[in-house]
C-alpha cells in the first residue's frame, strides 16, 4: 500500500489496468462492445446533471473529463437538451439546438477521449412537463394535461398534433446528428422520469385516441418512429442508447411488464440499455437514498431488463462494494455498473480497484447532497470536495502541491468532519507535522451521534474514510480525549492553528419574534435535552410522551423522532414550518420517513412555534398566534446549531500573546465558523488546506465563473 500522499495519479492506459488488476477483479476490466463502438471496461458513468450552463461548459468538461482520468470507461456529460421547447428550466444543462451548440460541446467529448473512455451524451426532451420560460410558448404535450394531473408541473401544455410530433422527431434527429458530429460515441434518448417518450408511452399523460395512443403498440410508436430515424441517421458508426424507466413504482411511467414488452419491439433499434427506476414523484425508487436503500437495491427491478435484450445493459444502484459489483457483472444482472454518485464522490474509484487500494476509496454515502445540490445552490458532494470545483478551482481529487509554508507545524483543534478533512489534505499537501486534537474519545464531531440515528450509519463513511487516511499519513497526529482551551492553543507549539470545534446544538430556544429565550426551553434542566445529550451523553429521556421541536426542516430530527420511538417513546415532531422536514424532500427521504413515524404511532405537527416549556408540556403559536399547549414529558430541542467560536474568537482577540506563541496564523474553519450542511463543512476545511499558503487564507481565492 503506498502512502496516499505518494499516490501516484499520473496517466495510464486501460491495457495497463487490466494488467494491473487482481484476477479476482478481471470481469470488471473486460471490455465490451456497445454496437459499433468498444469500452475498454465494465465502469460506467452515466448521465447525471451538475447543473452548469452552456455558459460553464469548462466546468462540465473537466468534471467529466476527471471521471475519464479516474478510469471509467464510458463517461456521459449531463443532460443535452435537443430544442428550445424541451427546456426544464429548473436546472442548467446542456443544450444541442444548432451547430454552434454542437461546436461547442465537442471539446467535452475530447477531453473524456484522451483517456481512452466513450464519450456519450444524453438527448432530453421535457416535452408536456418542460417549463420553457424563455421560449414563451406552451409545452408540447402528448394529449391535454389542463387537468387536476397538473399539480406536477409548472405549465400547462398544449396538445400536440401530428405535425408537432413530425417536427419534434425531426428536432431529435437533428440533435442526435450534432451529437455524433461533436464527437460522441453513445448517443441517448431520454425515455425515463418522464421524458418526452416515456409521456407517450405512459397512460398517465398519453390519453391520445389516434395511432400513438390507446394499446401499448400505438403507445410505443413515438420512440419506436424515433429509434428507427435516429438509426437511419448515425447508427452506422455511433451507439444509441436508451434511458429507460423499467418500473414506474407509481404514476406517469410504465409499470414492468409493459416495459419489458416495449424493450423487446425497440431492441433491434438499440445497442445498450440504461435502466432507470421509478416515474413522476417518486424520485427516490432512482435515487436510492442510504436512508432507505441498500446499496444496489435497485437490482431487483433494473437485472429484470435482461429478459427483454441481449444488448449491453447498464445499471446504477451506489455500487461502492466492489465484490457487489463482482458478482453483478458475473452473474449477468448487468454488463456495466452504472454509476452517478460513487463516481461523483470518487472518480478514481476503477483505478482505485485495479490497483487494489480498497481502503482509499472515498465510498459514496448516499446523502444526495449532489441529486440536488446543483438544482438549489452549487453542485457538491458530502464525501468530495473537489466534486464541481475540478475546474473552476482547479482542484484534482488526487493531486496535491506541496505548499509553500509546509515546514510549519498545524495544530488542528476539533477533529469533525472540517477538522479531519483539513488535517488530511494538509499532510497531503506536504506539511510534516499536523496534529489533530479532540475533546472526545473518538474523532467525527457531530456525525459521532448522527450516525447513530436510525439507518444513518453510512453517513459515518465520511469519518472512517478519513480515520483510514489519517492513519495512513504518517504526518498526522490524532490525539484524542484533549479538550484545548486558548491556554492550551498557545502552549501547543502550532504555527498555524485552526479552529474546527464545530457547532452542537443549541441548549436553549430562542423566540424568533424577539430574539430572546423561550422560558423553561433550557437543556440543563431534566426534561429539556438536545440530541447530542440524549444520543451521544446518555442523559434519560424522562417519561414517554416526548416532544422533538425542530426548526432545522431536513433529515436529523426525523431521524431524532424515530431513535426515540424504537426506544418505546411516544412522540410528536413539531415545526414552526406548514411542512414538515421541507428540506428533506431534497434528500427522497422525508416522505417515506414522515410515513414511518406516523406507521409507529408518531403525529407530525406542523405551523407551531414554541413560546414556553413546563414540566407538564410545551405551550406553542398556531398560525393565528393563538396558544395550544401540548402535554408532554420530555422536549428535545432541534432548534438550530450554535457554532461553538468561543475558542477562535478569545484566540483572535489576543494577537500580542500568540505573536509571543510562535503562533503566525489563525483560521477557523467548518461548522465553527457557521453551521452549514455536511458537504459544506467538508469542503471549508478542504478549502482552507488548499489556499493554505495564499496571502490571505481566510478568505477563499477567486474561482473561475466559466
Ligand atoms: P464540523 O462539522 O465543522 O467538523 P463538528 O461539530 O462535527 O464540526 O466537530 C467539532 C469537533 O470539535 C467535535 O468533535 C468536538 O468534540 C471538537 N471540539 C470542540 N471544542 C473542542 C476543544 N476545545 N478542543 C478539542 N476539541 C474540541
Amino acid at each position: 500500500m503506498t502512502e496516499p500522499h505518494r499516490w501516484n495519479m499520473g496517466p495510464f492506459t486501460h491495457d495497463e489496468l487490466r494488467a494491473q488488476v487482481e484476477d479476482r477483479y478481471a470481469p470488471l476490466f473486460t471490455p465490451l462492445r456497445i454496437g459499433p463502438k468498444t469500452a475498454p471496461n465494465r465502469f460506467y458513468s452515466v448521465p447525471y446533471a451538475g447543473g452548469w450552463s452552456m455558459h460553464e461548459l469548462n466546468l462540465e468538461l473537466e468534471h467529466r473529463r476527471t471521471r475519464a482520468e479516474g478510469g471509467w470507461g464510458v463517461v456521459c456529460t449531463g443532460e443535452a437538451m435537443i430544442a428550445r421547447e424541451g427546456v426544464a428550466d429548473m436546472i442548467d444543462g446542456l443544450e444541442i439546438f444548432d451547430d454552434a451548440d454542437a461546436r461547442a460541446i465537442a471539446p467535452i467529448a475530447d477531453a473524456i477521449h484522451e483517456f481512452g473512455a466513450l464519450a456519450g451524451i444524453e438527448l432530453v426532451h421535457y416535452g408536456g412537463i418542460a417549463s420553457p420560460r424563455t421560449w414563451r410558448m406552451p409545452p408540447l404535450a402528448v394529449s391535454q394535461m389542463q387537468s387536476d394531473a397538473m399539480f406536477f408541473s409548472t405549465a400547462v401544455g398544449q396538445t400536440m398534433t401530428r405535425g408537432d410530433i413530425r417536427r419534434v422527431q425531426d428536432e431529435w434527429v437533428a440533435a442526435a446528428r450534432r451529437a455524433r458530429a461533436a464527437g460522441y460515441d453513445v448517443v441517448y434518448v431520454h425515455c425515463a422520469h418522464s421524458g418526452q417518450p416515456m409521456q407517450f408511452l405512459a397512460p398517465y399523460y398519453n390519453q391520445r385516441t389516434d395511432e400513438y395512443g390507446g394499446p401499448l403498440e400505438n403507445r410505443a410508436r413515438f420512440l419506436l418512429e424515433l429509434l428507427e430515424r435516429i438509426r437511419a441517421e448515425i447508427g452506422d458508426d455511433t451507439a444509441i442508447a436508451v434511458r429507460f424507466a423499467i418500473e414506474a413504482l407509481g404514476p406517469g411511467g410504465l409499470e414492468i411488464e409493459e416495459a419489458l414488452a416495449t424493450m423487446r419491439m425497440a431492441d433491434h433499434l438499440v445497442d445498450l440499455w440504461d435502466i432507470a427506476i421509478g416515474g413522476l414523484a417518486n424520485s427516490d425508487r432512482d435515487l436510492t437514498p442510504s436512508r432507505l436503500y441498500e446499496e444496489g437495491a435497485s437490482l431487483q427491478w433494473s437485472r429484470r431488463a435482461k429478459e427483454a435484450t441481449d444488448k449491453p445493459v447498464v445499471g446504477s444502484g451506489r455500487f461502492t462494494d466492489v465484490d457487489l459489483m463482482l458478482r453483478t457483472i458475473t452473474s449477468g444482472d448487468l454488463d456495466f455498473i452504472g454509476a452517478a454518485r460513487p463516481g461523483i464522490a470518487d472518480p478514481f474509484l476503477p483505478r482505485k480497484i485495479a490497483a487494489g487500494e480498497f481502503g482509499r476509496v472515498r465510498e459514496c454515502i448516499g446523502s444526495n447532497h449532489c441529486a440536488y445540490s446543483e438544482v438549489q445552490y452549487t453542485f457538491g458532494c458530502s464525501q468530495n470536495a473537489t466534486a464541481g470545483e475540478e475546474y473552476r478551482r482547479g482542484w484534482h481529487p488526487e493531486q496535491f502541491t506541496r505548499a509553500a509554508n509546509a515546514d510549519r507545524p498545524v495544530l488542528v483543534v476539533g477533529g469533525g468532519p472540517a477538522g479531519l478533512e483539513c488535517a488530511t489534505v494538509l499532510a497531503r499537501r506536504g506539511f510534516e507535522q499536523v496534529h489533530l486534537v479532540e475533546a472526545e474519545r473518538q474523532v467525527g464531531g457531530h456525525m459521532r451521534w448522527f450516525a447513530k440515528l436510525p439507518g444513518f450509519n453510512p453517513w459515518g463513511r465520511v469519518i472512517e474514510h478519513r480515520e483510514w487516511l489519517a492513519e495512513h499519513l504518517r504526518e498526522v497526529q490524532i490525539a484524542p480525549n484533549t479538550r484545548l482551551d486558548a491556554e492550551g492553543v498557545l502552549d501547543y507549539g502550532g504555527a498555524i492553528v485552526i479552529v474546527a470545534t464545530g457547532a452542537p446544538w443549541a441548549t436553549v430556544a430562542t423566540d424568533p419574534f424577539t430574539n430572546t429565550p423561550v422560558p423553561g426551553a433550557d437543556a440543563s434542566l431534566d426534561h429539556v435535552l438536545t440530541p447530542e445529550q440524549v444520543i451521544l451523553q446518555g442523559k434519560p429521556v424522562p417519561g414517554r410522551r416526548v416532544l422533538v421541536y425542530d426548526c432545522q426542516a431536513d433529515q436529523m430530527a426525523l431521524g431524532t423522532t424515530q431513535y426515540l420511538q424504537e426506544r418505546g417513546h411516544e412522540v410528536e415532531l413539531v415545526s414552526p414550518f406548514a411542512d414538515i422536514a421541507n428540506r428533506a424532500h431534497q434528500d427522497g427521504v422525508s416522505f417515506a420517513l414522515r410515513g414511518e413515524i406516523l406507521a409507529a404511532g408518531g403525529r407530525l405537527r406542523p405551523s407551531l412555534i414554541l413560546a414556553a416549556v413546563s414540566g407538564s408540556g410545551a405551550v406553542f403559536l398556531d398560525e393565528t398566534f393563538s396558544e395550544t399547549e401540548i402535554a408532554c414529558d420530555a422536549i428535545v430541542l432541534m432548534t438550530r446549531r450554535a457554532s461553538d467560536d468561543a475558542l477562535y474568537l478569545e484566540l483572535d482577540a489576543m494577537p500580542e500573546r500568540r505573536a509571543q506563541e510562535g503562533i503566525q496564523a489563525l483560521y477557523r474553519i467548518g461548522d465553527c465558523a457557521a453551521p452549514q450542511d455536511l458537504a459544506e463543512a467538508i469542503f471549508s476545511g478542504h478549502r482552507l488546506a488548499r489556499e493554505i499558503d495564499s496571502p490571505d487564507p481566510s478568505v477563499a481565492l477567486p474561482a473561475l465563473r466559466a
